[in-house]
């Protein structure tokens, strides 16, 4: 049975054409693209054809794009790099509601003798950017702050916030694994300094990321070794991935319109469909400031672990916080930051969709979900209580 899949935001199907790209370079292209024959020299054209499209994507010069294997290694590299190329200053600010890839090794810095501030959000995921400000100081090294939400979508102003962080003489980091391939990012009109994107959730493999840094960045490595990249980060390069990461750059590029209507119009009828059919079921983030493809839904009083077993019995697949902390039952993070209440959190699933998705897919999760809700909520203790009962079991 083919999946109805609605996790894009956890991993995307691999374009057919980004398959096609990478595979002579597993068989028949194997060479070392730092090899001096020609063999290897034909490689290293290719990585250098995918750093264009990639810095196409983002508007940025291609010597400004460094190839990493995932988010996570891009994220931890930029937020090193300014560490180490500032070691007078030992202040780190982000929000809290940022992906672990950001907030364990946030937490690890907070425990390793620097100072690190957390910038709330308000009940919308909305970043409370007043609150940022204020923390700016002379010690701050960098501000890390995600452009776009995993599990709500919610998209901060992180173009606004660099202008101001770059002139208080700190270095700004967003992660946008998110955002890169959903949203028209121009690095050439802003003042981020540093940029983490990753292949995986544009329609490239797993294995491959990117991180952004502008020509004039403070930069130390995180992988020590040969001279790849620039000398950058060490390591033979993922060739196959990366050649498949600058066709999905290329692919993300063209399909970005359609992203922003079809998609965006296929999300906008699954969430006022659902909330229709089911009541207490309520929209988690601002509803306008927010990824074109992702609907994040809370609905009241039911366990979302028993709802995604339900809706997998029909193939379908969601999420119910991120998907990187499914698997432990604490509400998730994102949820607790903006103050849902525990019984909508805990009833929270996330639907993320891609260019592959079609109406008939949606229109079979809006007739199978209700009465799952349905059935969950006849067997919830607090269904049909007065709303303070459950509210106060936190
Ligand atoms: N940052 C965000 C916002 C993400 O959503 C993810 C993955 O879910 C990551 C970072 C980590 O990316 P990767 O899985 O490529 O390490």
């Amino acid at each position: 049975m083919k999946p109805i899949y609605l996790d894009n935001n956890a991993t995307t199907q691999v374009a057919p054409e980004v398959v096609e790209e990478m595979l002579p370079y597993f068989s028949q292209f194997y060479g070392n693209p730092s090899s001096m024959h020609t063999f290897g020299g034909n490689v290293a054209m290719k990585i250098k054809e995918a750093r264009a499209k990639v810095a196409d994507l983002i508007g940025a010069q291609a010597e400004e794009i460094v190839f990493t294997s995932c988010g996570t290694e891009s994220d931890s590299t930029a937020i090193w790099a300014a560490l180490r190329a500032n070691p007078g200053k030992r202040h780190v600010i982000t929000s809290n509601v940022e992906h672990p890839a950001v907030k364990n090794l946030c937490e690890y810095l907070a425990r390793n003798g620097y100072r690190v501030s957390y910038v709330p959000v308000d009940k919308k995921g909305l970043l409370d950017v007043d609150a940022l400000y204020s923390k700016l100081d002379d010690e701050t090294a960098i501000v890390t702050l995600m452009w776009a939400n995993n599990e709500t979508g919610v998209i901060f102003p992180v173009e606004k916030v660099a202008e101001r962080v770059r002139k208080r003489g700190a270095v700004f980091h967003t992660d946008a694994v998110q955002a890169v391939g959903k949203l028209p990012i121009h690095m050439g009109e802003n003042e981020i300094a540093m940029l983490s994107l990753s292949g995986h959730k544009l329609h490239a493999p797993k294995g491959v990321g990117a991180l952004y840094i502008r020509k004039g960045t403070k930069f130390a490595p995180f992988l020590l070794g040969g001279h790849q990249e620039h000398g950058r980060r060490g390591g033979t390069e993922n060739v196959a991935a990366i050649v498949g990461l600058g066709k999905a750059a290329e692919l993300a590029a063209a399909k970005m319109e359609e992203e922003n209507t079809r998609v965006k119009a296929l999300r906008d009828r699954l969430e006022s469909g659902l909330i229709q059919a089911i009541p207490n079921a309520i929209v988690n983030g601002d509803l306008e400031k927010r990824l074109p493809n992702t609907s994040s839904i809370a609905f009241e009083f039911v366990e979302g672990e028993s709802i995604l077993l339900m809706l997998d019995e029909f193939g379908i697949c969601a999420s119910s916080g991120s998907a990187c902390t499914s698997g432990s039952l604490e509400p998730s993070h994102v949820l607790r930051a903006m103050d849902v209440p525990f019984t909508a959190a805990h009833g929270s699933i996330r639907f993320s969709l891609s260019v592959y998705n079609t109406e008939e897919e949606i229109d079979l999760v809006i007739e199978k979900l209700p009465p799952i809700i349905n059935r969950l909520r006849k067997m919830s203790p607090f269904w049909n209580q007065p709303a303070g009962v459950c509210r106060t079991t936190v």
